[in-house]
């Protein structure tokens, strides 16, 4: 099961969304996907090449909307794994509607978003996750917004797992796209994924710093939504690791009658002519 492509990535050398690329094509080896079990659904941004950088079905979206279409093709066809992926850019400014409504559903889809706090494509603006006074071409003088928390956000809206991992713990990383590709429900993983070229203040070495591991926090419980979202809060969202899971929830596929039964993939949806004529027969 190698979900490696012959597709060359063309991310600047040291940008964090590599050992993402990595991280999904190992976690999808280690909980038995094969490629065509597998589609990675992405938005618009340089984290959005990563669709067509794993070996599974692909879909480059458009900005902001990785979410609606992961979301149709999980309802279409259950037997699909299907992760969406994208930057905070795309998550949490043009896509966060979407973001917002499928938490709250809890669609099966795990979403990972690579979060570098600026976009990088378009060469260097203020995202809603650049901190206070982080200056870029857009905000010269300092940005006078505050960051979304993404992770608090997630919590206030229903979600029933929450995640954030870093690109320079692979091993971590690896581990909760396994847990989120095992949870039933929507699953958000937020990973500090550095961007080298544009974001000269949150670079490696200023996680590394900053960022706690909640492995190491004294009883830390994940099951615990309030602890959770006071554990960010006294952390400032500089965490690492399982924030948060409820697997008592349904999924929204559980709660959808005949979805398990007759799900839309296996349907014959060649149309047939002559009930096409009776039907704009109907309207005329
Ligand atoms: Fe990565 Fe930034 Fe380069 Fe884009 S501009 S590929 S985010 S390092």
């Amino acid at each position: 099961k190698d979900f490696r492509n012959n597709v060359k990535p063309n991310w600047c050398p040291g940008c964090g969304d590599f050992s993402v690329q990595a991280a999904i094509q190992r976690a999808s080896a280690n909980v038995g996907l094969d490629p065509e079990q597998l589609a990675v659904v992405s938005g618009i941004g340089c984290s959005g090449r990563i669709s067509g950088y794993i070996n599974s079905y692909g879909f480059h979206g458009i900005h902001g909307r990785s979410l609606p279409i992961a979301q149709g093709l999980k309802m279409a066809n259950k037997d699909l794994t299907v992760i969406a992926s994208g930057g905070d850019g795309d998550g949490f400014a043009i896509g966060l509607g979407h973001t917002i409504h499928a938490i709250r559903r809890n669609v099966d889809v795990t979403y990972i978003v690579m979060d570098n706090q600026i976009y990088g494509l378009t060469k260097g603006q203020t995202s809603p996750r650049s901190s206070a006074g982080f200056k870029t071409k857009s905000t010269p003088q300092g940005s006078i917004e505050q960051a979304l928390s993404p992770m608090e956000m997630a919590l206030s809206a229903g979600a029933t797992f929450v995640a954030q991992s870093f690109s320079s713990d692979l091993k971590e990383l690896t581990a909760l796209i396994e847990a989120g590709l095992n949870h039933k429900g929507f699953s958000l993983i937020n990973v500090f994924s550095p961007c080298v070229t544009y974001n000269k203040i949150n670079t490696y070495d200023w996680f590394k710093e900053n960022l706690t591991k909640l492995a190491d926090v004294e009883g830390y419980d994940p099951s615990n939504r309030e602890q959770a979202m006071n554990t960010l809060m006294e952390k400032d969202g500089l965490v690492t690791g399982l924030i948060y899971q409820n697997n008592e929830q349904p999924s929204y596929q559980d709660l959808v009658s005949g979805y398990s039964e007759e799900p839309l993939s296996t349907h014959d949806l060649r149309l047939d002519e002559s009930k096409f004529d009776e039907l704009v027969k109907e309207f005329m």
